[in-house]
């Protein structure tokens, strides 16, 4: 099976229907067959040949959904590049990946010579955008204008369609390597539980789609049909204009931009009655923002998803209904049906029900490898399984809760301290705008609980009114024994907490394996 095969079946059942609507242009599945087909010649006649790497550094565009199955249909393995990363970090994933030809969008124009200077591999630069072409660039509309179309490669199965580099949380990021056949599993898994996509529905894409969250549903919206309606980022109006404008159906969100979109006084009027599925993933929702958010938005369902890039990404769905159980709203939902799941101990021996181990993952969306990372890739697919280097626990009736990132437990005078649990603890305190626990060196207890908190504004707080606000919700072991606070936190491209620069100030590298 093949990425592109669902462009071709789009095309026969719907030419005129429209695959894109990005601002006041639309293009239907027809016209974007035909522009696929061309840039994929053209791709071909720049020498892009079977498996070579073609990279993208763009907002969200409807030109970004065409560059994602031009690359596969051209033979090309797609490389999308995180767009909040520096240069210095978008020449090392070009670099790494050994991308030949990049497509850069009018907000990256800029940047172009820049990049090329640290990343020489780049031979040819596309510029697609209203904006002028940079010198040396070839500009992508002439391209399709002056290129006749191409047949298929023929690429598909265990041959590899892309490279998602991960969000670098823990450490450099690392190049996944993922096959046509991991994508299409994750999306095809995902839809046959009907808690995804609306089947001919329209998909919002708000999220970035250099990230593979959103690559999932872009899969899946191909594969059931329907219609792409794309803004270049983020903001509770974008989302709720686009919304209310194209009547869009599903739309994919990490809970932060839940809470904006629902508490933003911008958004208050607007027409949100189309959206029938809100599906959101990263981490679990507070219950407080999911009773705002059902509340605004009746008509929608919510399911949460938990995945990493390397398992294309799903793994486990908390479907609507099991948001309305008791117990299961910090879950994140039982396994996909592509997608096997354990829990083991260090030596890999499985355990039983609500003890905490490492998730492993087994099924057709585990990556095929890390790009150029062969004892790394051994490491975390040995035995057979994805080790996700997440910790949680499994219930008698199979629910996956998430406790941390194995590299973020602490272990306090022996027992173990999920930071996450902390960190939901001080959020609930209204002076805490955000904050981040982590373990650092203690004489007495080994590690210590060491909270770094950003206040809100105008509001104000003490260690010690803190302390005695975390006593009241969680176990004394577990509340901070130090606190600090800082204007802001150090985040990573894709918005996640860098704990690994939190602990470095306390740690020496000897001390802890911190990467
Ligand atoms: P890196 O691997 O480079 O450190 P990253 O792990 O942040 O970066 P991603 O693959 O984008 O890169 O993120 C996957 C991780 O996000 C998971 O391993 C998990 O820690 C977290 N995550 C995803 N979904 C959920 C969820 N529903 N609940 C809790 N955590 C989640
Ligand atoms: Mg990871």
């Amino acid at each position: 099976m093949r990425l592109t095969q669902a462009l071709e079946r789009a095309v026969q059942q719907g030419p005129d229907l429209p695959a894109t609507i990005f601002g006041n242009r639309t293009r239907t599945w027809a016209q974007c067959h035909e522009r696929v087909t061309r840039f994929a010649g053209a791709l071909r006649d720049l020498g892009v040949g079977d498996g070579d790497r073609v990279g993208i550094l763009a907002l969200n565009r409807d030109d970004y959904h065409e560059f994602q199955l031009a690359v596969p249909w051209s033979g090309g393995v797609g490389v999308p590049v995180n767009t909040r990363w520096s240069v210095e970090e978008i020449a090392f994933s070009l670099v790494d990946s050994g991308t030949r030809v990049l497509v850069v969008d009018d907000a990256f124009a800029g940047v172009v010579p820049d990049v090329l200077e640290r990343a020489p591999v780049v031979e040819t630069v596309i510029h697609c955008g209203e904006g002028i072409t940079p010198a040396g660039a070839l500009a992508y509309e002439d391209l399709i204008a002056g290129h006749d179309p191409v047949p298929d490669a023929g690429r598909g199965g265990d041959d590899l369609a892309a490279i998602y580099y991960t969000g670098g949380t823990t450490g450099r990021p690392k190049g996944v390597m993922l096959s046509h056949a991991n994508l299409l599993a994750s999306a095809l898994g995902s839809s046959a539980t009907e808690h995804f996509l609306v089947p001919g529905g329209r998909l919002l894409h708000t999220a970035p789609m250099f990230h593979l969250a959103d690559g999932a549903a872009w899969v899946a919206r191909n594969l059931v049909g329907g219609t792409h309606v794309i803004v270049p980022g983020f903001t509770p109006a974008s989302v709720a204009d686009a919304i209310a404008e194209y009547r869009v159906t599903d739309v994919l969100l990490v809970p932060t931009m839940v809470q904006m979109l629902v508490d933003a006084p911008e958004t208050r009027d607007h027409d949100l009655s189309s959206l029938r599925r809100l599906i959101y993933g990263a981490s679990p929702i507070s219950e407080a923002v999911l009773e705002r958010a059902a509340a605004r938005l009746p008509a929608a369902e919510f399911t949460q998803m938990y995945g990493m890039t390397e398992l294309s990404p799903v793994c486990t769905m908390l479907t609507p209904d099991d948001h309305g159980r008791d117990g299961l709203r910090r879950s994140a939902g039982r396994a996909a049906p592509h997608s096997e799941l354990r829990i083991v101990d260090p030596d890999d021996e499985e355990v039983g029900p609500r003890t905490v181990g490492e998730i492993v993952c087994r099924g057709p969306h585990v990556m095929l490898g890390y790009w150029n990372r062969p004892e790394e890739t051994a490491t975390a697919l040995r035995g057979g399984w994805m080790h996700t280097g997440d910790g949680g626990y499994l219930d008698e009736n199979g629910y996956l809760f998430v406790v941390d990132r194995i590299k973020d437990m602490i272990v306090s005078g022996g027992e173990n301290v999920y930071s996450a649990e902390v960190e939901n603890a001080l959020a609930r305190h209204p002076a805490v705008a955000a904050c981040a626990v982590i373990g650092v060196p203690d004489e007495r207890w080994g590690e210590r609980v060491h909270a770094v908190v950003v206040t809100a504004p105008g509001a104000s707080t003490s260690a010690d009114d803190l302390r005695a606000h975390c006593r009241e919700l969680i176990a004394g072991y577990k509340c901070p024994g130090t606190v600090e606070f800082v204007e802001a936190l150090p985040m990573s491209g894709a918005g996640k907490i860098l704990k690994r620069e939190l602990r470095a100030a306390h740690w020496t590298t000897a001390e802890r394996a911190v990467s």
